[in-house]
């Protein structure tokens, strides 16, 4: 287990996520929704237990988004209200104690030390996209 920092642009809301070291890497997401979110092309997250991530600042800055996904059950993104950096989402399909947190935003995902480890959603990878990770035209298999 290590621990990881993470600050939004701005800086008003700052966090650490513990990370087990099969969580040490990214998850590429592909879906229209990711890139719209983040007007990229993908997202860079991982699954964790909601109690590894501890907001360390301004956990009353964090603005809350929801949507509902394919399963019908609501996403509720977690964004800094100042800057729109989105720090997690909490996916009701995975129950209350798991969270999606955004890898890309922490130290070590900003400055390359994390790798990408899976990517998902493969079937909206932009066809000038390279493959990195073993990719899921959807979902893996669960
Ligand atoms: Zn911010
Ligand atoms: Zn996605």
């Amino acid at each position: 287990m290590t621990s990881y920092q993470g600050k939004c642009h701005c800086g008003n809301t700052e966090w650490s996520a513990t990370l087990d070291k099969e969580q040490q890497g990214h998850i590429l997401c592909h879906c229209d929704t990711c890139k719209i979110l983040s007007g990229s092309v993908f997202t860079l997250n991982q699954i964790i237990p909601k109690s590894a991530l501890k907001i360390s600042k301004g956990e009353s800055s964090l603005g809350k988004y929801t949507y509902y996904g394919e399963s019908g059950k609501g996403v509720h993104c977690y964004f800094c209200k100042n800057c729109t950096s989105h720090v997690y989402h909490h996916q009701e399909v995975m129950g209350d104690d798991k969270i999606v947190l955004r890898t890309g935003l922490l130290k070590e995902g900003l400055d390359g030390t994390l790798k990408p480890a899976a990517e998902i959603f493969g079937k909206a990878r932009l066809g000038w996209e390279k493959e990195v990770a073993t990719t899921f035209d959807t979902l893996p298999p669960s």
